[in-house]
């Protein structure tokens, strides 16, 4: 198994908690979303200086987004708000701390369209990914 399918989403989420603090960004992450509605992103933050408020849904290689996580994915971008898809391989490649560091300058980069496409094309009715999909 390569490296990333070895970090979890939990690892993740840790990683650009501690970074985007580093960083200056003031995040929340509710830690026991059960009462809660679904489909908020698991990463909020917002960067006073930046002037800059960020949203960012965070996937394990495989992860899918469902569907509540879908359509506030879709209204976030159309609200003209920064809102990811993150992943292992995002981490990796330094993507996340590029967008951390400054506001991608293109619609395309701010959608991520390439992770959506991903995201279409992985098979459905993976065990492992519908637990992770059920507690984050
Ligand atoms: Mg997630």
């Amino acid at each position: 198994m390569s490296v990333l399918g070895t970090i979890t989403e939990a690892q993740l989420q840790d990683a650009v908690e501690e970074l985007a603090g580093w960083l200056g960004w003031r995040v929340w992450h509710d830690h026991d979303s059960r009462r809660n509605r679904a489909g908020l992103p698991d990463v909020v933050a917002v960067h006073a200086q930046q002037r800059r408020v960020l949203f960012a849904e965070l996937k394990s290689a495989r992860g899918r987004l469902r569907p509540d996580q879908e359509a506030w994915r879709a209204d976030l971008l159309a609200a003209g708000a920064e809102s990811y898809v993150w992943r292992p391989s995002d981490w990796l490649t330094g993507t996340i701390e590029a967008v951390l560091r400054q506001r991608p300058t293109t619609p395309a980069q701010l959608a991520q369209d390439r992770t959506n496409g991903s995201v279409s094309t992985v098979a459905p009715a993976d065990p492992q990914n519908a637990t992770q999909g059920a507690t984050r």
